[in-house]
């Protein structure tokens, strides 16, 4: 793609109107690509992070699709490439929790973060893979966690579907590995979002705690770390974890 000057890039992400996804969408703007705004029902923040890209001079677009649905999932990303003309980069990121200790989590807690986490990077990617391959050029991001490499009390589907990105990751990545198309993914510990707003104070402490940076994270720090490996520089690194967690997880 580098020998080929001029030519726009183009980025999807999902659950990229707020959080970790709109600094995600900024950053990847920043970087000169076009960029396709996924949410699921935050449209007036997608529509906002859209607009915001499009003041640092790229294209942006909303769609709406619910990544739990493999048809929804589909369409976002032919739709996104369609739009663009190619798509060169993927971020899985539309992520939800349902924080319960095992004895109290029923089948559709674990359902539902599986649902969201890990299928709907299957579908997702399954779809631009495709794409990727005949391009023979792509980028995908998987959004894991610290929580995947290391599991948390009250959190066992979360982990088990942040843990499972990993084995996604690293699968496709030996799968694309030869085609120019990069797979890796990036595991943020604590960051600063309406995800972590939630959770309790007594939570929220002993996480803190366990941050050796003593402070917690910015989207825009988990973001920089994406648009790394969204880069054409980051071309020989395929199939890594790269934590973004101010040490948590070593
Ligand atoms: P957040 O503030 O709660 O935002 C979640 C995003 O996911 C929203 O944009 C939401 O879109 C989207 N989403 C949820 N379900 C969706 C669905 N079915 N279809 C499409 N979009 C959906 O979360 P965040 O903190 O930014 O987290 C972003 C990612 O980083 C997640 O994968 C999360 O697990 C991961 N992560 C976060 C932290 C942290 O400390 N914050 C740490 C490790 C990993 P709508 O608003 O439109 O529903």
């Amino acid at each position: 793609m580098s020998e080929e000057q001029g030519m726009r890039r183009a980025a999807l992400v999902t659950g990229g109107g707020r959080g970790i996804g709109r600094a995600i969408c900024l950053a990847l703007a920043k970087a000169g690509f076009d960029v396709c705004v996924n949410y699921a029902s935050s449209s007036a923040a997608a529509e906002q992070t859209a607009a915001d890209c499009r003041a640092l001079g790229v294209q942006a677009i909303t769609q709406q699709a619910d990544v739990t649905d493999p048809a929804q999932c589909q369409s976002l990303v032919e739709g996104a490439a369609q739009t663009f003309g190619r798509l060169d980069v993927l971020v899985n990121n539309a992520g939800v929790t349902a924080d319960k200790l095992i004895l109290r989590m029923k089948e559709e807690d674990f359902d539902k973060v599986i649902n969201a986490n890990l299928k709907g990077a299957f579908f997702c990617s399954k779809t631009a893979c495709k794409l990727m391959m005949r391009q023979r050029y792509g980028r995908i991001i998987n959004l894991s966690s610290v929580v995947g490499l290391h599991g948390n009390a009250g959190q066992s589907n979360y982990a088990a579907s942040k843990a499972g990105l990993i084995g996604l990751t690293k699968s496709l990545a030996k799968e694309f590995a030869a085609r120019g198309v990069t797979v890796n993914a990036v595991a943020p510990g604590f960051i600063d979002t309406d995800m972590t707003a939630a959770m309790s104070d007594a939570a929220k402490t002993a996480a803190l705690g366990a941050v050796p940076a003593g402070r917690i994270g910015r989207a825009e720090e988990v973001a920089q770390a994406v648009a790394f490996l969204a880069s054409e520089e980051a071309s020989y690194i395929t199939g890594q974890v790269l934590c973004v967690d101010g040490g948590m997880g070593m």
